[in-house]
């Protein structure tokens, strides 16, 4: 008997579960192991961490396949020079950081695909390359002044205007150049699944800055990933936090408890689940955030929750006879069904490679406010794909062996007019950050460094509030 107890009470410590199954109290409950559940739950200095996932997997938006000894992205593919947190992760990882072969970029105009020192021939004069190269110098200095607003926190102060302005606006009131619009709206709607009528130009300056690729600078690459790709970040933190992760586990909603602490609901093989936290960290997207969050958070902070919204966004990898990509690592298509391809072999096989090969198309809808686009049949998608691809490398239709769609529901959260407005909200409401936490890019930047940002913020924050 006293045996049996003993067993079960250590069975207890190791499952985090009381003698009479019944779940106990963790310190803290994460919703979702995307990149920012992760994070968090890596840095909080309590072991006594519970991380449900909805998937049979980590990663959220970082996925990936195999094909023939090739990995391939179906979202997120890379990440800018590793700096802060990200950096001090990989370190902590041990992960080996590649860099992607220059030329990384291409644009694809009318059939043609414009790189290295003519990557700027797209446009029909040489004064509208000149104002391509002086709008990266407005948009640099822009990010300069910006780019403390965003990743430190700092003050808005005379910048606070900028919430208001759209992309469009800002490029109308500086006469760019049409076919400049485009291809920043392109960029856009492929990074960001939104058009520049839809986003802030005080978020954007600074991914504009860093993407409007430079004739000079062609040879320079300011792209990294990892031997597998992004999921190698994912796997290794994945990995380390193994033992607090259960997948296939639902949430469903918090409620607050008369004794202070939270109750977990969630569902898991058509079972309902109980859990009890002190604090909760909702990672998820925010529409779902908002409906889990739903009976423990102010009205108010429901109310912005509602106002974020996401695009749609379809990825496709064809699986080809040959490589057919190699000016580029990827192209930004301004005239077709998708916003950009990738040769996705670029780091897995040398220059010269002509054998079988994966290329990828990322296909966002033309506006946010789509929230049909993703319900394009797979084979739909392909054979628009094959069309538009078939400008740039005819005969690519007959050299398929297969392919791989990937839809995603909420791609990017849109950091439309006024969203810092939106976030200040959020960061200032009372029923949040005590015992219930909102972590995502969302809250920062829907980028992987704004996801990790996140999730090490919310574990600071919580670190504090346990000590
Ligand atoms: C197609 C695509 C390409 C991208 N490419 C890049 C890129 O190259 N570089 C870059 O920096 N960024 C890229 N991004 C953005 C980047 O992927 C995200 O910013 C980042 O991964 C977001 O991480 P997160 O933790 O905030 O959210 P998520 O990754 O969405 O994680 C949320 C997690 O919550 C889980 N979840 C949801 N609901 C529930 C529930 N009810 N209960 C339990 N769990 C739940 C989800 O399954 C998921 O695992 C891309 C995004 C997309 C869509």
């Amino acid at each position: 008997m006293r045996k049996a107890s003993l067993l079960g009470l250590l069975l207890s410590v190791i499952l985090n579960v009381s003698v009479n199954g019944q779940e106990k109290t963790h310190e803290v409950i994460i919703i979702g192991a995307g990149l920012s559940g992760l994070t968090s739950a890596y840095y909080l200095k309590t072991n006594n961490v519970l991380i449900l996932e909805r998937k049979a997997q980590a990663g959220g938006r970082i996925i990936d396949g195999q094909w023939n000894g090739f990995h391939y992205p179906k979202g997120t593919e890379y990440m800018g020079k590793p700096e802060g947190v990200l950096k001090q992760l990989i370190t902590d990882l041990d992960l080996d950081v590649i860099q992607i072969p220059p030329p990384t970029d291409g644009i694809g105009y009318k059939g043609t695909i414009y790189t290295k020192a003519g990557i700027l021939d797209f446009l029909p004069t040489k004064k509208d390359r000149n104002q391509f190269k002086a709008l990266q110098r407005k948009l640099s200095k822009l990010d300069k002044a910006t780019e403390g607003v965003l990743w430190e926190g700092e003050d808005i102060d005379t910048y606070s205007t900028l919430d208001d302005v759209s992309v469009a606006q800002w490029l109308s009131e500086n006469q760019i150049h049409p076919l400049i619009q485009r291809y920043i709206e392109i960029e856009n709607l492929g990074l960001f699944s939104a058009n520049n009528e839809e986003l802030s130009i005080l978020y954007n300056a600074n991914e504009m800055a860093y993407n409007l690729p430079s004739p000079k600078d062609f040879w320079e690459s300011e792209v990294f990933t990892f031997e597998n790709g992004m999921v190698d970040l994912s796997n290794a933190l994945s990995e380390k936090l193994e033992a607090k992760i259960k997948y296939g586990t639902e949430v469903i909603s918090v409620n607050q408890q008369p004794d202070g602490s939270m109750q977990v609901i969630a569902r898991s093989q058509g079972e309902k689940k109980v859990y009890k936290a002190k604090k909760v960290i909702c990672t998820t997207p925010a529409p779902i955030a908002k409906k889990i969050l739903a009976n423990s958070i102010s009205t108010r902070a429901l109310e912005q929750l509602g106002k974020v919204d996401y695009g749609q966004y379809i990825t496709i990898n064809i699986f080809t006879e040959k490589r057919w990509l190699k000016e580029a690592w990827t192209v930004s298509c301004l005239d077709n069904y998708f916003t950009s391809i990738y040769d996705v072999t670029r780091t897995q096989t040398t220059e010269d490679y002509n054998g079988k090969s994966i290329i990828s198309a990322y296909i966002p809808s033309t506006t946010a406010k789509d929230k049909t686009f993703i319900l394009q049949s797979d084979e739909d998608v392909l054979q628009k794909t094959l069309k538009d691809m078939e400008h740039y490398f005819p005969g690519i239709s007959k050299s398929v062996l297969g392919f791989d769609v990937q839809r995603f529901n909420y791609a990017y959260p849109v950091f439309g007019l006024g969203y810092y407005s939106l976030l200040q909200k959020l960061e200032n409401d009372s029923s949040l950050n005590k015992t219930i936490f909102l972590t995502g890019d969302y809250m920062k930047y829907a980028v992987v460094d704004g996801a990790i940002l996140s999730g090490y913020i919310t574990a600071q924050k919580v670190n504090k509030l346990l000590r």
